[in-house]
């Protein structure tokens, strides 16, 4: 494998054999490739594509880079795993694991923090006083076994290739292009060693594809790879045009996934918690047909079933599951409406950013976030509302942050006439 000679041939759109492109990828990982000639590559990628075939073999290379975690063969029994491509206060990761264990399936994950406006599941298990994210491969399997869920830090050594690849992609413009995405995305599934998997598949403006067009795209290259990988996926393409449920800040969006277990909880959310439970039970070994799981999943909800998971899953990561010891922001600003109407939009990227700049997330790897900070949206799209009435609240470290917050957070509501209804899971994919 000559790089040069197959970074010509990929610029020239010839499909490349899949043990050339393994090997390259492979060389790179041991750093024996340069990195300007994996952006090369990356860039011709981008502008050519992979077929199914290509994209198979880089899963395949950055899977091998580095350890795999084999849980369903460790535990013998199928475990199951949920991944979001990336929204805005998407918690549904902290409500679905106890709902599908408390069914008795197997929740296994691991996950990771947030980078850019999109939160990362790990940030908000750490809003939890004590939760301890760090937990070896043995550990893991253990509580999987002892508790029935477990949701740890991705182990560096797990696809150290994607590592590599995905920060020489962030500076190369080569982020965006759907089998690097999907290769990225399916080689850290595989090697965490689930058996089935449900994956949100995001889209709007609050989230990495903003077409349904090019989710579903997305959708099918990831569930192309698990199949070839022998892991059964299911793609539910989901609406991310708004922020999900109310509440985008990491401790708010833990109480919120609190709320939602408790049985309240906003609507959208919980909507979105019983299809993921159903599809990720009707994927495990209890032998359930997709509304037979789906029913499993409410009575869970509404038996108390699910909550008393969380609070020994929370326990047992060493974290105090009473939402009431949660860190609150000192200042409180509600946001009121000027006028009477409808809420026609709330944008999601623009609430994004008033949670971004109040601290809730980061802009580069190495920032902290402060876990009390955020914005909980008390209205949504559709919702009438009253002149005077609260659209929102800010939680804020100082009256200075929540000043600058609020003129930003006004324009990401949009009052006027009802808008029609939008559905929330567009389509399944399988
Ligand atoms: N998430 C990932 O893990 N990888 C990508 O390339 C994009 C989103």
């Amino acid at each position: 494998m000559r790089p040069a000679e197959l970074i010509e041939r990929k610029r020239n759109g010839e499909e490349l054999p899949a043990a050339e492109l393994r090997a390259f990828v492979s060389a790179y990982a041991r750093d024996e490739v340069p990195d300007y000639q994996a952006a090369a590559l990356l860039m011709a990628i981008w502008f050519r594509g992979l077929s199914p075939a290509e994209t198979f073999a880089l899963t395949e290379a950055m899977v091998a880079s580095g350890e795999t975690l084999d849980l369903a063969r460790r535990l013998g029994r199928r475990v199951v795993d949920k991944h979001s491509t990336g929204g805005v206060g998407d918690k549904t990761t902290l409500a679905v694991g106890p709902v599908v264990a408390a069914c008795g399936a197997p929740f296994g994950k691991m996950s990771g923090r947030g980078l850019g406006h999109t939160g990362g599941t790990l940030d908000k298990l750490e809003a939890i006083p004590g939760f301890r994210v760090e937990l070896s491969a043995d550990e893991l399997v253990a509580q999987v076994r002892e508790v029935g869920i477990a949701v740890a830090s991705q182990s560096r050594n797990l696809v150290p290739a994607d590592g590599k690849l995905y920060a020489l992609r962030d500076v190369t413009a080569t982020v965006d292009e759907v089998s690097l995405i999907a290769a990225s995305i399916m080689a850290k599934k595989i090697a965490g060693g689930a058996s089935g998997l449900v994956l949100d598949v995001k889209a709007g403006e609050g989230a990495f594809m903003r077409t349904p067009q090019e989710a579903r795209r997305l959708a099918e290259a990831m569930r192309e790879l698990g199949e070839r990988a022998g892991l059964d996926v299911v793609c539910l393409l989901t609406d991310m045009e708004q922020p999900l449920g109310q509440a985008v800040g990491n401790a708010l969006e833990v109480r919120e996934a609190y709320e939602t277990l408790a049985g309240a909880g906003p609507s959208d959310l919980r909507e979105l918690v019983l299809t993921a439970a159903g599809h990720l039970l009707a994927l495990s070994d209890l032998g359930l047909e997709p509304d037979e799981a789906r029913a499993r999943a409410e009575e869970a909800l509404a038996s108390g079933a699910a909550l008393a998971v969380y609070e020994r899953w929370v326990r047992a990561q060493g974290g105090d599951p009473d939402p009431g010891r949660l860190p609150r922001a000192p200042v409180v600003r509600l946001l009121r409406a000027s006028g009477d109407g409808h809420v026609r939009a709330l944008h999601a990227r623009a609430v994004a950013a008033v949670a971004m700049a109040l601290g809730a997330g980061r802009a580069r790897k190495e920032d902290p976030v402060d876990p009390a900070v955020g914005v909980v949206c008390r209205r949504k799209r559709g919702d009438a509302v009253a002149a005077g009435e609260v659209l929102a609240e800010i939680h804020a470290r100082d009256e200075a942050a929540a000043d600058a917050a609020e003129a930003a957070l006004r324009a990401a509501f949009e009052l006027g006439a009802e808008p029609e209804p939008r559905p929330l899971v567009r389509e399944v994919v399988h």
